[in-house]
């Protein structure tokens, strides 16, 4: 294995010796079986940042697991965004949604790809259709990345019939349940910490990456990072950092990058470029990994503003990094954020910008509010975490198998 990718040992100074031999012992059980995760883009975004880990560490323990990114035209990729914004709530026709060009591409896609896996892994709605295409021989399980709280009733009522062709979906919590003939489970994303971006960082380390990128450290920093998505609410952010800026001296900084499966990137970016000023920073650079360590670290505040929210990594990876984060009182963050505990969540832009300044002002809360969340990541959103559920899922179906195939044994 190349010397930076980590191992399921290298937990044990989180989570224990215990739970490292029980991981073990449950990944014996599975050696050589043959995995594949299928989703949409190789970078950008939570799905991508989770499978680049995820598919490592299970190869390291013996589990042949592939990653297959599916390939898809413009057209394709407009669709599955607007399916995306649909799902997380937006209302549209839904003949808005070129189902043509979505069925079509998958089924070329599904030319290409040969699964003779032991357990297929699906992603998001990109690549949902897949499963009618083959003659299933294992299981295939279909994991949904979005927040499913207020879906677009005639789009799902179209998706329902391919999901329903999986032996199991994957949400990440309770309240995005539908209904479905398929059995749902709930698996809560998670962070790899011995990544360049969530893995410690020294401040000259920092000041360079910051230095590099021309954004001034006199100053606390206000922080969002994110794709450039209307979801993620950066005018919201924008306008509760000048409200804040009244009362407290601070500098904001947008980071995004841009992900292959979001064409709307792009334009978002674009029309945010008017607000920046001599204190408001703008930059779509977040494909430097440590740049986003960087800021998520040294920032005073860290924000995620977003008015829909799937899960949200970017919440994880800076409570791991003993920020105060401010989070959108929406899906996934909910779960991550215990309100004033370990940082606070807010509905509004007054609201954010009341906790900006609170934050900026008080420097031991933060301190207090970080560390609390360093142990809430700790504790419930690490990578060896998720791996296990992983496994116990395989290792359900491969029971459920055994008996049906093999009821003597
Ligand atoms: N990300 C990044 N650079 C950016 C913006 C985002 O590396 O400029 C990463 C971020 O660190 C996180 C992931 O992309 O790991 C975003 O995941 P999240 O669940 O927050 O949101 P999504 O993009 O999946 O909606």
């Amino acid at each position: 294995m190349g010397r930076n990718t980590h191992r399921i040992e290298d937990y044990e100074q989180f989570i224990g010796a215990e739970a490292v031999d029980r991981i073990l012992k449950k990944a014996r059980n599975l050696q050589d079986y043959h995995v594949s995760h299928v989703n949409a883009t190789y970078y950008g975004g939570g799905v991508a940042e989770i499978l680049s880990s995820l598919t490592l560490l299970m190869n390291s323990l013996g589990i042949k697991t592939e990653w297959r990114v599916i390939q898809g035209s413009s057209d394709f990729f407009g669709a599955t965004k607007k399916m995306h914004n649909a799902l997380q709530g937006q209302q549209m026709p839904f003949s808005d949604i070129r189902t043509d060009v979505y069925e079509d591409v998958i089924y070329e896609n599904a030319i290409r790809n040969h699964f003779d896996h032991d357990f297929v892994i699906v992603h998001d709605p990109q690549p949902l259709p897949l499963v009618t295409h083959y003659k299933k021989r294992s299981p295939w399980v279909w994991r949904c990345h979005i927040d499913l709280s207020h879906p677009h009733s005639e789009l799902w009522d179209y998706l329902t019939p391919f999901v329903e062709q999986y032996d199991a979906a994957i949400l990440s919590f309770k309240e995005y349940t539908q209904r479905i003939k398929t059995p749902q489970i709930y698996f809560m994303p998670a962070i790899n910490p011995f990544t360049y971006k969530n893995r410690f960082m020294t401040e000259e380390e920092m000041d360079e990456r910051l230095a590099f990128h021309g954004i001034p450290t006199d100053l606390p920093l206000v922080v969002q990072v994110a794709r450039f998505d209307p979801w993620k609410d950066p005018v919201g952010v924008i306008e509760a950092y000048k409200m804040a800026r009244q009362e407290v001296d601070c500098t904001l900084v947008l980071l995004g990058n841009f992900a292959a499966d979001d064409p709307e990137g792009v334009e978002v970016f674009e029309s945010l470029l008017e607000k920046r000023d001599d204190r408001i920073f703008i930059l779509p650079n977040g494909e430097d990994t440590a740049l986003v360590n960087s800021l998520q670290r040294r920032a005073a505040v860290v924000l995620q503003k977003s008015t829909r929210e799937g899960f949200g990594l970017t919440v994880t990876e800076a409570m791991w990094k003993e920020s105060a984060v401010i989070g959108g009182n929406v899906g996934g963050i909910r779960y991550q954020i215990d309100d004033g505990d370990n940082g606070y969540l807010v509905t509004s832009i007054e609201e954010a910008s009341r906790r900006i300044v609170q934050l900026v002002k008080d420097e031991p809360l933060r301190t207090e509010m970080g560390r609390k969340a360093r142990e809430t990541v700790r504790e419930k959103f690490l990578l060896s975490r998720l791996l296990e559920q992983y496994l116990d899922l395989i290792d359900s179906f491969e029971t459920i198998f055994r008996m049906r195939y093999f009821p003597g044994f």
